[in-house]
């Protein structure tokens, strides 16, 4: 038998939470961001569920080839366009749009030679100071674009660096839209936060909204809004089994480092994951997991390949109860049990995007 640890992608889950980017953004369009191989997801699986998307936005050059290898015929887009100049040669044979970002992908088009004119989504740097053109350098560059044979239709972009907290969007969305007010072509300025929050406003809706994290089932904007609060459904199980009980007197410690102590006798569980599956290191005592569908805290360090949680509250845990690390657990007295992924990763430290990022290579993957 393989180890018990196994992830489940939930396409359903995805058609659903694109549904709700569309709900938030009607009468956009919507790229879906499938960049890092679908948040972790896989590209082939996370196409099962969001094929209804207008487009999908991604980094590389080799996920777009798979892409095209699923027969998707519609738009694609290089979210920081292209590296090198060669790269414009994969666009025209494969029908790449691109993000122009800097004065060299400018130059690198003006060399390049295309029977079919490319698509080209120039990005205005707003404030996040990343990747695109000043407001002031932004005009000369959409004019210059513009002249160039090798370009078809320039589309105009921006990226906000804090949709999803107190500081918002106003500064920027003046700045882009102040900047472009008289300059054609399509309009995108929403990530997920932007789509969740602010997209009731058509001007800052576009005509493209960029959803990523969203479609994977995760609140960009989480604690202050959960998941659930958005209509949004878990798109990622991560689950395991118990695989040995230890009963531990009080004094007893655990694991490497012996960071946890035990104040009194109790049942501990090993459950099969760790680091190398991507659970993360650091997890502190206390992060949520579901065993038999019952929340649990993680006690002492997270090693390769276990993790050890405190089963005072399960009871009836035993070798090889079911272990929910994220996402859905099995059912309690019929009634359904889940464990989201934003609750594992704000006990860790971080975001529910880090989570599914890293999911490892050897976890086995099944579409459900
Ligand atoms: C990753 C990315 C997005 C999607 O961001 P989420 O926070 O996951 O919705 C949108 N636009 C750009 C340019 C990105 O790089």
């Amino acid at each position: 038998m393989p180890r018990p640890l196994e992830a489940f992608i939930h396409v359903d889950a995805l058609l659903h939470n694109l549904q709700r980017a569309r709900d938030c953004a009607p009468d956009a369009r919507v790229w879906a961001v499938v960049k890092a191989n679908a948040y972790g997801h896989g590209l082939e699986r996370a196409f099962e569920g969001l094929r209804a998307a207008d487009g999908f936005a991604l980094l590389d050059i080799a996920e777009a080839q798979r892409l095209r290898k699923l027969d998707w015929r519609g738009p694609i887009l290089l979210l920081e366009g292209v590296f090198e100049a060669r790269d414009l040669e994969w666009c025209s044979r494969l029908g790449l749009w691109h993000v122009v970002h800097c004065d060299e992908q400018i130059d690198w088009l003006a060399q390049h030679k295309t029977e079919w004119p490319h698509r080209v989504f120039l990005k205005m740097n707003t404030g996040m100071n990343r990747l695109g053109f000043t407001p002031p350098a932004f005009r000369s560059a959409w004019a210059r674009l513009s002249a160039l044979p090798q370009v078809d239709e320039v589309s105009l972009m921006t990226h906000f660096s804090d949709a999803d907290g107190p500081r918002g969007i106003s500064q920027q969305t003046e700045l882009f839209l102040s900047t472009c007010a008289d300059l054609s072509g399509e309009r995108s300025l929403c990530n997920s936060a932007g789509t969740l929050r602010h997209a009731q406003e058509a001007s800052v809706r576009g005509d493209w909204v960029r959803p990523g994290i969203m479609l994977y089932g995760s609140s960009p904007d989480y604690p202050e809004h959960s998941a659930a609060h958005w209509g949004l459904q878990a798109t990622m199980t991560l689950k395991s089994r118990v695989i040995a009980i230890q009963h531990l007197k009080a004094g007893d410690t655990v694991g490497y480092g012996s960071r946890f102590v035990a104040d009194r006798e109790m049942r501990l569980g090993v459950v099969a994951c760790g680091y190398a599956d991507g659970y993360p290191r650091h997890a502190p005592n206390g992060t949520p997991l579901l065993i038999d569908g019952v929340r649990v805290p993680l006690i002492g360090r997270v090693s390769m390949d276990m993790v050890t949680v405190d089963l005072s509250a399960a009871s009836q845990a035993r070798v090889g109860s079911e272990a929910t690390l994220w996402g859905h657990g099995p059912l309690v007295d019929g009634q359904p049990t889940l464990l989201p992924i934003d609750d594992v990763a704000q006990h860790c430290g971080t975001v529910g995007y880090e989570l599914m990022c890293a999911l490892s290579q050897r976890v086995p993957v099944t579409a459900v």
